[in-house]
């Protein structure tokens, strides 16, 4: 528990939240400004800033749980589609630095749309594809 983390302390009721499901591991409860009724954020108990610090495990069960609120969105809601997104550190638009998952239902008329697509520039597709696959093969982590 970091107690100056806002999701820590929904995580100890500490501060109301629309709690939706719970387990050992992880916490799911009501985005309160959502992109639409039903967006859910699903977090470790655990406090860990962002995807850089998060544990195996916990990272785990927050996938895991992501997936079973994406199913209860889709039997409660009958949404037209249903995104997933996390944003990590403030370069990314990351607010609460408490790792989250956002689970967001979408429907027809929205004004939301998924973001942009850029195309690469000339010989930048294959190289950053090398890139990436050299940081994988040297990964410490
Ligand atoms: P981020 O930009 O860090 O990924 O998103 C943080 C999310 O937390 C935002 O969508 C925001 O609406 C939500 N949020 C901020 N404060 C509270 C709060 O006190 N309670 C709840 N339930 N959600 C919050
Ligand atoms: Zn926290």
């Amino acid at each position: 528990m970091n107690s100056d983390c806002l999701f820590c302390k929904i995580a100890a009721r500490e501060i109301p939240a629309q709690i939706v499901y719970e387990d050992e591991n992880t916490l799911a409860f009501l985005d309160i400004n959502p992109v639409n009724p039903g967006h859910t954020l699903v977090i470790p108990k655990k406090h860990s800033v962002d995807i850089f610090e998060i544990e195996e495990k916990d990272w785990g069960a927050v996938m895991h749980v992501s997936r079973r609120i994406a199913h209860a969105l889709e039997r409660a809601l009958k949404p037209a589609g249903i995104n997933l997104g996390m944003n990590n550190r403030a370069g990314a638009g990351q607010m609460v630095f408490h790792s989250h998952v956002h689970v967001m239902p979408r429907f027809e008329g929205d004004p939301h749309k998924p973001w942009p697509g850029h195309p690469y520039a000339e010989g930048a597709f294959a190289a950053t594809g090398d890139k990436i696959r050299a940081a994988l093969n040297s990964e410490s982590d």
